[in-house]
């Protein structure tokens, strides 16, 4: 029987293109010694690429069955997740609002990397200060009522879209990975390690729980770029113990105990690069032209292979790295990017 007959989806709208492709590295492989894929989620679409869509497919659907006109969500000024947000709301017929943090909220960024197409999704973009930013509650509680007294119906996201309704976004494309796995074991699937970047947590959460729910030996690592490991063990243990409550009261009690994040490479900081991360990116692009992003999936490929170099066995004989997406937060990078070129 097929995990997917065994969960019982919320509605979920169609955005992305599925299945992303699952492509075997091989130069990558040969030089670790260990079988290395990536699940291409970078490709769920063009505008609409990465992850986030994977999540927005269950959060718009219950946006859509709550009658809302307006989608609200919340994430630095590059965020990938505001743009997907934005775009995928227009393509349903509703309006964004983006509350976007930036240090200085009287000079914003130019229209540059995701910006440009926030703007172009038509969304309004509302920027906020760090400060500002910590206290979310307010944030998104003066842009309701903003647009609840121009007659608007809101429906707040999250960052990232990490929460449990959120969560069933990987928890599907874990069904869609033991699809892939079939297609090149059998039904005899050999144990896989799954690694990804952890930006908000909901990736890790629901990846983590497809895992489980699956029955198959998979592990699953995440890799914080931002934060540290304690913060992500309480964000990700709060995504599962809501999701226990909201969708399954039978996931097993243990579930959080899981949670698996290797920390030690947020390096500069949440989207501050460092030239070894960059090398890390161009070196890939050399050898396997694939393309990561500086944010999230470079500094999680860096500090996977930094783990392969010290310990080989480390993720054992097969690696799923995700290929999240967010190649438009490179553009704003380009003049660091050039320089180790
Ligand atoms: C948001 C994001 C992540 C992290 O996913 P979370 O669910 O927020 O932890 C990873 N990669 C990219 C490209 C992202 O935009």
């Amino acid at each position: 029987m097929s995990l997917d007959i065994r969960i019982d989806y919320p509605p979920r709208v169609q955005l992305a293109n599925l299945p992303t492709p699952l492509e075997r590295m091989n130069r990558l492989s040969r030089e670790f010694g260990v079988e290395i894929l990536f699940k291409r989620d970078d490709l769920t679409g063009i505008e609409l690429s990465g992850n986030k869509i994977r999540k927005l497919e269950f959060l718009l659907a219950e946006a859509l069955d709550l009658g809302a006109d307006t989608i609200i969500t919340t994430g630095g000024a590059q965020s990938n997740h505001c743009r997907a947000t934005a775009l995928a709301a227009t393509k349903l017929g509703l309006k964004s609002v983006l509350i976007l943090r930036t240090p200085d909220p009287a000079n914003p960024p130019g229209p540059e990397g995701n910006i440009l197409l926030d703007l172009l999704a038509g969304s309004e973009l509302v920027w906020v200060t760090p400060e500002e930013y910590a206290d979310k509650e307010t944030c998104f509680g003066k842009v309701e009522e903003g647009l609840i007294a121009r007659g608007r119906k809101p429906y707040s996201i999250p960052v990232g879209g990490s929460n449990a309704l959120g969560s069933f976004g990987y928890i599907k494309a874990v069904t869609e990975l033991i699809e892939d796995l079939k297609a090149l074991d059998g039904d005899e699937l050999r144990p896989t390690t799954i690694v990804s970047a952890t930006g908000s947590g909901g990736t890790t959460a629901g990846l983590l729980l497809g895992a489980i729910l699956s029955g198959f030996d998979l592990t699953v690592h995440g890799i914080n770029v931002c934060d540290n490991s304690a913060y992500f063990n309480d964000e990700i243990g709060l995504i599962i113990r809501d999701f226990r409550e909201r969708f399954m009261p039978g996931l097993d009690p243990g579930a959080e105990s899981l949670i698996e994040i290797i920390d030690g490479y947020v390096g500069l900081g949440y989207a501050l690069s460092q030239p070894i991360e960059l090398k890390c990116i161009r070196d890939l692009a050399f050898k396997e032209g694939v393309i990561l992003d500086p944010v999230y999936t470079g500094k999680a490929f860096f500090g996977m292979t930094s783990e392969l170099k010290k310990n080989p066995a480390r993720f054992g004989e097969r690696i799923v790295f995700y290929h999240t997406g967010g190649l438009f937060g490179l553009f704003p990078k380009a003049a660091e990017m050039a320089e180790v070129l």
